[in-house]
């Protein structure tokens, strides 16, 4: 094996750093994480998402490397930048495929700080205040949704541990009703064909058969057929089935459509079940009044996933989940634990160990309150709202294109269209405009041929973007 640059040298000159470096070497440290990072995002925003550099070589050295004698950080830093200069530039502003994440500086440092800090959070007795600082952010998510008193936001690692979460406390809660075990023997969970995937897996996981989650077919290819599901529903119920739980889906990934979620909340009622409704992409557009509008019905939902690292711009890590009535947390996660019983706990703050999957957390909630505080809510209402004007245009110069059909205005901010032709010319157009570089589009299927797909999320993504885009769409059509 060489010494390549991306292996640190076995002996470096000077100490290794201690445990606690003094305030000068941390500095200095600091120092040089901003270098790299300076590097990273100057000019980030119109740099080609496509990248350039081949890392199979580096990758296979990286396999290889196993910790040892201590580096220095000039040594540890230049494995990172050949790391950063690998892939691709998906937090580019031409990042216009799958759901672009961004990532805010402001979050970033956040986490420097929380970590730095190392608080406990995971029950609310030993950091107070940084705990209430969280709950503060969930509280507010809540009034943002109109829920009531009695709701409860948490802080999860993303969209798919919240969907599970979700459908975990429907299960306890079916089971609560109708006997221990009943949910995964008898519960069924109904979810449209353009669900994300990680609904079905958070079923699975959360101990339903395949045959237990009902697939419902979309009435216009986009959105949920309310009609299905009723339909499903009596099915299943005249066989001794029960349901567990609708999934309603609030800006679908393929899409961006949003399912009929007013009429789904009357379902919910009629057949006394959980609406969960997975608004994983969409749900921060309800800070704008176009998004607030379109998500009508959200608020008479039993739990709602929220992924602040899509739509709220925020590094990857963070998900939330809403519940209604915050009781339905507790019966799905609380336990008793004897090694903590010296702690006790605090009637006006939420223990996060009693209404989550996790104990040990990290401090999520800095990481949202820090970028709303630095940049204003303001600033995120009119980012999203920028967003949607630009998927708009888009649309608008596509469905104008005599060789384009688009798939109807979208609901939020990701176009699916098909050029004129074949799965075949589809996957011609998206090789020709990913291999361009400057911009990259992603494809999917809907009812069962290809679509392409322009997803505008990036808090860096603006006209010049989209605009390449669709030259190279048109032109490549
Ligand atoms: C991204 C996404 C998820 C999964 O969220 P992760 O944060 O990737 O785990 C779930 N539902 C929808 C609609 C999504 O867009």
């Amino acid at each position: 094996m060489d010494d390549g640059a991306c292996r640190p040298a076995t002996a470096s000159a000077g100490a290794p750093l201690p445990f606690d470096p003094d305030p000068q070497q941390a500095g200095r440290l600091i120092e040089q994480a901003m270098g790299l990072l300076d590097g990273h995002l100057t000019g980030l925003a119109h740099r080609p998402a496509g990248g350039h550099e081949d890392p199979r070589e580096l990758v296979d050295q990286l396999r290889v490397q196993r910790p040892g004698p201590a580096s220095s950080a000039e040594e540890a830093f230049a494995v990172l930048a050949e790391v950063v200069a690998a892939g691709r530039e998906s937090t580019s502003g031409g990042e216009l495929a799958y759901i672009p994440g961004s990532g805010l500086f402001s979050a970033a440092v956040a986490e420097l700080v929380a970590a730095g800090l190392n608080r406990y959070t995971g029950l609310p007795g030993i950091a107070p205040a940084a705990v209430a600082l969280e709950a503060g952010v969930l509280d507010w998510l809540c009034e943002l949704f109109e829920l009531p008193d009695t709701a409860q936001g948490v802080l999860l690692s993303g969209g798919s541990i919240a969907n599970l979460s979700a459908l975990v406390a429907a299960r306890e809660r079916l089971d609560a009703s109708g006997g221990a075990g009943r949910a995964t023997t008898h519960g069924r969970v109904y979810v449209g064909a353009q669900a994300h995937a990680s609904v079905r897996k958070a079923a699975r996981i959360a101990g339903l058969a395949p045959a237990q989650v009902r697939v419902c077919p979309s009435s216009d290819g986009l959105r949920l057929d309310v009609e299905a599901v009723r339909l499903a529903i009596k099915e299943d119920l005249a066989q001794g089935y029960e349901p567990m739980a609708i999934v309603g889906a609030a800006g679908t990934t393929n899409a961006g459509a949003i399912d009929p979620l007013a009429d789904l909340a009357d379902l919910a009622v009629e057949f006394d079940t959980w609406l969960h409704v997975d608004a994983a992409y969409g749900g921060f557009f309800q800070l704008t009044d176009r998004g607030r509008a379109r998500l009508a019905g959200i608020e008479r939902a039993d739990s709602i996933t929220l992924d602040p690292h899509k739509s709220l711009f925020l590094p990857f890590g963070t998900g939330a989940l809403l519940v209604r009535d915050r009781t339905d947390l507790q019966r799905a996660f609380a336990e008793d634990a004897d090694y903590l019983r010296d702690l006790g706990g605090d009637d006006e703050l939420p223990d996060f160990g009693q209404l989550t999957p996790e104990l040990t957390r990290a401090w999520r909630g800095l990481r949202l309150w820090l970028p709303l505080q630095l940049h204003g809510l303001a600033a995120f209402r009119d980012a999203l709202d920028h967003k949607l004007d630009l998927a708009e245009a888009a649309w608008r110069r596509l469905d104008a294109h005599p060789q384009v059909t688009t798939f109807g205005r979208p609901d939020l901010s990701i176009v699916a269209f098909r050029v004129a032709g074949d799965d075949a010319a589809q996957d011609a157009v998206l090789d020709r405009v990913n291999r361009h570089g400057s911009v990259r589009l992603s494809s999917t299927m809907i009812d069962r041929a290809v679509a392409l797909r322009l997803a505008v999320l990036s808090h860096r993504t603006d006209e010049t973007h989209v605009a390449s885009a669709l030259d190279l769409v048109v032109g490549a059509g």
